[in-house]
């Protein structure tokens, strides 16, 4: 998610040759070799290892191609990153019981040097709960109490969230995290929704975007994690633009028009006014709009062709056109494409961020 958003590419830049369509051969290529082995420039991303998963497997559901993973193997790897409480009273002892993001996360050293038990993260817990939603796992069998309870030591007085119960920041991203995992886990015990929404509402901005905090600049990636947490918390109704004159609890016009002003003369979505467009943007910009039943008024022909210069020629998608794929904008890129219902790739859950076949039980 938005911790891999940013990392540069060591290497040379690739020839650049556009390609005329989507090319989904060549993306379940560069999916398999992500699933096999994932690159040496992802070390770094060691922390993120649950994310990446994500990225992995819900990328080949997009691309209609979930027979390719061991589904078995995906459920044991994740499970194992689950963090438990030696017992019962612990849940209340203020630490966060979901998901670890990595091993090291897991068993991080003390100040003597002893290997301890740490607690889950909230990004990692929504990759988790996404990851088992799309390979079908039985979700009865999920300690959901245990996480839920927990979960709620992690958010604040104003209604924002932390990722981890100590020493992080607060914002609308981990809102976002809470309120997904509420939702796949059908419990909303875990917050306090009308503190959420409340603090949702005070972060859209005089220019109709969203920041990530009260008073912060709009932005593509919070704008998309306000709407569809208010959207998945119920507070948001379907195609909304149509009952727009009737009263939202946010300003809907203002930021329809923020975000259509997000499309660039290139065809591409920007995250905020002056930035050069980039792969990601497609699908938070472009899925908050749909959410708002605006998307009707973008230019998807050019949205396609800005997508396609960002196409790599190994599979995947890159950040700006004609650099080297990377998983984070490739997954992205594939949601973009779903979005714009491109044949053969599965429809997507805009607010969850994958695809809508859990709900079918698929
Ligand atoms: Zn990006």
């Amino acid at each position: 998610m938005a911790a891999t958003e940013g990392e540069e590419e060591e290497v040379e830049s690739p020839r650049f040759a556009p390609m005329i369509s989507f090319d989904r051969d060549r993306h379940l290529t560069f999916l398999e070799m992500m699933y096999q082995l994932l690159p040496h420039p992802y070390q770094t991303q060691e922390i993120n290892h649950l994310t990446l998963v994500y990225f992995v497997i819900s990328g080949f559901h997009i691309l209609n191609a979930l027979e390719r993973i061991d589904k078995i193997a995906v459920v044991n790897l994740v499970l194992s990153f689950q963090a438990h409480p030696r017992n019962k009273d612990e849940i209340n002892n203020g630490q966060f019981y979901g998901f670890h993001g990595s091993r090291t996360s897991q068993f991080p050293p003390d100040d003597n040097g002893v290997l301890v038990h740490n607690c889950g993260h909230l990004a990692s817990t929504y990759c988790a709960l996404a990851i088992l939603k799309i390979v079908g796992y039985d979700f009865s069998r999920i300690e959901s109490e245990i996480i839920l309870t927990s979960m709620k030591n992690l958010q604040h007085p104003d209604g924002s969230f932390m990722p981890i119960h100590i020493g992080a920041e607060k914002d609308l991203r981990f809102v976002y995290c809470a309120a997904a995992i509420c939702s796949m886990l059908e419990d909303w015990s875990g917050m306090d929704k009308e503190k959420t929404k409340n603090y949702i509402l005070n972060c859209q901005s005089y220019d109709g975007g969203f920041g990530l905090i009260p008073g912060s600049e709009s932005h593509g990636g919070a704008s998309y994690c306000a709407v569809a947490s208010l959207r998945l918390m119920g507070y948001l109704e379907d195609n909304l633009l149509s009952k727009a004159t009737q009263s939202s609890i946010i300003d809907v016009p203002m930021l329809l028009d923020w975000c259509l002003q997000r499309q660039a003369g290139d065809g591409g979505f920007q995250g905020r006014p002056n930035k050069p467009s980039d792969t990601c943007y497609a699908f938070w910009v472009w899925a908050v709009l749909k959410m708002l039943g605006g998307h009707k008024f973008i230019d998807s022909k050019a949205l396609h062709g800005f997508l396609l210069t960002c196409q790599s020629e190994y599979g995947g998608f890159s950040k700006f056109p004609g650099e080297l794929p990377d998983l984070y904008h490739s997954y992205y890129g594939y949601t973009a494409f779903s979005m714009m219902e491109e044949p053969g790739l599965n429809p997507l859950c805009v607010e969850l961020g994958i695809t809508d076949l859990y709900l079918l039980g698929i």
